[in-house]
């Protein structure tokens, strides 16, 4: 029911994006967006650019797409380039969310609109609208998978189990919606020994990986292999991100896990990126979160167009997201937690990620 609901979203707003206005500016020539992504490490970010492109385009705009490197100062020089170049609107998936305070003054005296994209832009009160996913859902998505998997729930599993707990990015707010979800769900377990950290590390800010960056979870989990599992086994690891659980799969392979007598821990993971969704095929990675990134460059194209033509866009929730000067409105959509049993249906038979990738 939720792809059914998802795609419903998705024809009611191409609907409404016929009908209404397309994007050309007061002088007639077609209006221009800029659009700002963090990196080009991660398929998820590619594909969100190329497809924020195309929705923009079929909506009558042309577009300027750059990608930051990860690098929170690059980033805003890119966007001050865009302010400067006289883009009508902009798209931002920043890689530092308190970043933009001074740019997007800028941006708010040329009358350029901003969108925040996928992850919140703090601290600003020049940013009209979110898009996004329910990024607490996307959290308690991943932690009810392991208190399921480990039969916690239903009281199949014999405890205690020992976990340990990653996060993403300190500067990406997305992060600490993620974490704290997450651990929502994995407090009470802790609290009541069903559940060990053996490492002690529960704060998010001893638990962050900055960058969001595969090696860096890999060597953090090389470190905790050593130090804390060398007379017991890890059940399971809590991670935010499929790049990150590719990192943290390797580590444990090579602490011997993946054997009949020594099988992996439950990883999580987010994004469904093609390598993960393999190793989930491989019965290595154990869950992934799906998230629609083709809806999502949908609904921002929609909320760009709204908000050039100064109309009020669809929007579903208007106060999770509190950035510190204002509450910003948002759209989210549905994350869907994807593993074994369901990759086919959810991935390859929506069109998301095409048979022969998975190869
Ligand atoms: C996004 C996730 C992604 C992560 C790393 C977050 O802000 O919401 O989908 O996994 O960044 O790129």
């Amino acid at each position: 029911t939720t792809v059914a609901a998802a795609l419903s979203t998705v024809l009611s707003l191409s609907l409404a994006a016929c009908g209404g206005d397309s994007g050309s500016g007061s002088d007639g020539k077609a209006a221009s967006v800029g659009i700002a992504m963090p990196t080009k490490t991660s398929q998820r970010w590619l594909n969100d650019g190329q497809n924020m492109v195309d929705e923009l385009k079929g909506f009558g705009y042309t577009t300027t797409l750059k990608y930051a490197d990860n690098d929170p100062k690059n980033q805003v020089a890119q966007v001050e380039a865009m302010i400067d170049s006289g883009v009508d609107a902009l798209v931002i998936a920043s890689v530092n969310g308190k970043a933009f305070n001074d740019v997007l003054e800028k941006a708010k005296s040329a009358d350029i609109p901003v969108i925040s994209y996928d992850r919140l832009i703090l601290g600003s009160p020049n940013v009209a609208y979110y898009a996004s996913f329910d990024n607490v859902k996307v959290g308690t998505l991943q932690a009810d998978f392991i208190t399921e998997g480990l039969g916690l729930v239903n009281g199949s599993g014999k405890g205690p189990f020992t976990v340990e707990l990653f996060a993403g990015a300190p500067d990406d707010n997305n992060t600490r919606y993620f974490y704290e979800a997450s651990m929502e769900v994995l407090e009470p377990y802790i609290q009541s020994g069903d559940l060990i950290v053996r490492s002690g590390e529960t704060e998010m800010n001893e638990v962050t990986t900055p960058r969001w960056d595969g090696p860096t979870a890999e060597k953090r989990m090389n470190k905790l292999l050593d130090s804390e599992y060398a007379d017991q086994d890890i059940d399971a690891v809590l991670s935010p991100y499929d790049g990150m659980s590719i990192g943290i799969i390797k580590a444990l392979k090579e602490h011997g896990y993946g054997t009949a007598a020594k099988p992996l821990p439950i990883v999580t993971g987010q994004d469904a990126e093609v390598p993960s969704v393999k190793s989930i095929m491989a019965d290595e990675q154990a869950q992934t979160v799906y998230k629609d990134t083709r809806e999502l460059a949908l609904v921002t194209a929609y909320m760009v167009n709204s908000v050039v033509h100064d109309k009020k866009p669809a929007l579903n929730d208007l106060q999770t997201y509190d950035n510190g000067k204002k509450v910003v409105p948002a759209y989210l959509l549905e994350p869907v937690s994807v593993d074994k049993s369901n990759y086919k249906q959810v991935l390859v038979d929506s069109g998301y990620i095409k048979k022969s990738d998975l190869k």
